[in-house]
């Protein structure tokens, strides 16, 4: 089945998340910064995640504002998959 056009923006984020291998740190419960590659270098972006799981980038992220996914919410959703997997083994 083909993926619809908000699908391959995501995997595109995804596969551009995995290139990049940017940093991740964990804030607290459901908040991580995300190092970023654009603005000054040390300066990181925040990314949120919800109750029900839904990442969120920081208003400063113009890719997050135009597309609703960027490197830095495809990074976190990438560590919060590796996570799950290592804590279920
Ligand atoms: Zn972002």
């Amino acid at each position: 089945m083909a993926m619809t056009p908000a699908e391959q923006i995501h995997q595109r984020a995804l596969d551009r998340a995995k290139a990049e291998r940017l940093q991740t740190f964990r804030l607290m419960s459901g908040q991580y910064a995300v190092r970023s590659r654009k603005l000054a270098p040390g300066s990181f972006h925040v990314v949120s995640q919800d109750a029900a799981g839904a990442l969120a980038c920081d208003a400063q992220c113009p890719g997050y504002f135009y597309r609703g996914v960027c490197a830095h919410t495809a990074t976190v959703e990438r560590r919060v998959a590796r996570e799950r997997r290592s804590a279920a083994s």
